[in-house]
């Protein structure tokens, strides 16, 4: 009781956004949503679970992106419902989750997500029962699945601009924290209080980076305050939690400016520890590349063309790959050795924080052996090249690093008019490269002395073709 009392002096209740148990209830003709931009099947659900009795609502990032003229990603529904009775009330339900259940329910490909209204646990609340603990010692929620009407429901969403209820029958949105008011006035604020919510779940901090970027919105000040100080907290998440929040940051079409958000808010290192070490001592190299990589990332999300995480983790971790080439040469092991060596724990260690799925981290190692064949091109080696699958990725990728300003005596430009060449073309290009260097062979012995020092890890490749 006591611990209560002073911990709601310590909060700072007086700046908190603090949802009301009754909404602002926004008729019609006082907001922009039409019944129309709905996806119908969004709406079916919601009229079928009225019908039944149950209250249901559209809400969240799709009302969010309703209002502001963004498309949404899709449509979820909140109801008060459980699980159970949603199922009932549809053929095309199944019921997800263990711990806490969600409902999907199938139109063809649109999947409409219908979860029951839920309530936070109330910070004090696990002293009776140790054992059922639903936070950790930091405040972090663990368990995150009791039931709750829509007041309590709307409490628990982290910003107000998501906790936004729309009814499509009545065309009527309830507004418990403000949000429209946040949404006019372009502001990403937490509900509550800050910090507390950002200890519940501290993936709220990227979630907060994302929606500014995504939407262009700035952080309110009280909801940005807290957040380099708490960044460390996000290296308790899971790393497969991670790794989803990581490709979501990146592949919105955003990612520049999420990055350089990321960087002003502490949050990039605790997810890419080694790539923002290579960042520290490498600015001007790393921070090109990786730029560069994410300008091309959201070119590609725009056109509509794939984007591959492996590419994408590929190019992050790249920078941080020659001091430790570097290092390991200089404990003896031979350069194709060393860059294998390198690039393993490198991957090991980025899976310890973001769990990068397997199909993701072969694809990686490729992009990364490809630098090291591309400059060998004699005899058959460049048409076997141009058959690998991986071709256009490590192509690509030294693309890349040419543009970030590593020296590669233009290989790029080679392989461009290789691809392009005729046959006979392409043979005498092969010719041509008789004096060269790193034309084929076996890959060369280390050169003692300055040369290595200079071109290693001050600007550019790990690779052993240096
Ligand atoms: P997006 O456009 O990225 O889908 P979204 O707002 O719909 O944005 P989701 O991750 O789909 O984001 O989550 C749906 C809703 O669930 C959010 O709008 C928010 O109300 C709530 N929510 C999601 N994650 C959290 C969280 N970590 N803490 C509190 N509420 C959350
Ligand atoms: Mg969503």
């Amino acid at each position: 009781m006591l611990k209560k009392l002073f911990q709601s002096f310590r909060s700072p209740l007086r700046r908190a956004q603090h949802p009301r148990s009754t909404p602002e209830v926004l008729s019609s003709r006082q907001h922009s949503l039409t019944h129309s931009q709905i996806s119908r099947h969004a709406v079916s659900v919601v009229e079928r679970l009225q019908k039944a009795g149950y209250e249901a609502y559209v809400v969240g990032g799709c009302v969010r992106d309703l209002l502001l003229n963004y498309t949404p990603k899709d449509f979820d529904v909140a109801t008060s419902a459980t699980p159970e009775q949603v199922r009932a009330e549809f053929r095309n339900a199944r019921v997800i989750g263990r711990r806490f259940k969600l409902v999907h329910v199938h139109f063809g490909r649109e999947i409409i997500e219908v979860a029951t209204f839920r309530a936070n646990h109330p910070q004090g609340d696990d002293e009776e029962d140790s054992n059922q603990s639903s936070r950790n010692e930091s405040g972090r929620i663990l368990r995150d699945n009791v039931y709750g009407t829509l007041e309590d429901d709307a409490q628990r969403r982290d910003f107000t601009i998501n906790a936004l209820y729309y009814d499509p029958s009545t065309e009527r949105i309830l507004d418990y924290a403000r949000g429209v008011k946040d949404i006019d006035n372009h502001l990403i604020r937490l509900i509550g209080v800050p910090e507390q919510r950002y200890q519940e779940d501290p993936v709220r901090m990227l979630r907060a980076i994302r929606f500014a970027a995504k939407l262009d919105f700035d952080i309110e000040k009280h909801s940005a305050e807290p957040i380099r100080r708490l960044a460390p907290m996000l290296r308790e998440i899971p790393s497969a939690r991670l790794f989803d929040e990581v490709l979501k940051l990146f592949l919105s079409g955003v990612a520049e400016e999420t990055f350089e958000l990321l960087l002003e808010y502490d949050l990039y290192a605790p997810l890419f520890p080694a790539s923002a070490k290579a960042l520290e001592q490498r600015p001007e190299y790393a921070g090109s590349l990786i730029r560069q990589a994410l300008a091309n990332t959201d070119e590609r999300v725009h056109l509509g063309k794939p984007v591959t995480p492996a590419f994408l983790f590929a190019a992050l971790l790249w920078p941080a790959l020659p001091a430790r080439v570097l290092q390991l040469q200089d404990r003896g092991l031979p350069p194709i050795a060393a860059m294998q060596e390198a690039a393993h724990t490198l991957i090991v260690e980025q899976c310890q924080r973001t769990a990068v799925p397997k199909r993701f981290t072969i694809p990686i190692r490729e992009i990364w052996d490809m630098q090291e064949r591309l400059p060998r091109r004699h005899g058959k080696r460049a048409d076997l090249l141009l058959e690998n699958p991986r071709f256009r990725a490590g192509y690509d990728f030294l693309l890349l690093r040419e543009s970030a300003g590593e020296e590669t005596d233009g290989l790029g430009d080679w392989w461009t008019d290789y691809q392009e060449a005729s046959d006979s073309e392409r043979r005498a290009m092969i010719r041509d490269l008789s004096g060269k260097d790193d034309a084929g062979g076996a890959p060369r012995k280390r050169r003692r002395g300055g040369n290595r020092r200079r071109r290693g890890p001050q600007d550019g490749a790990p690779s052993s073709a240096d």
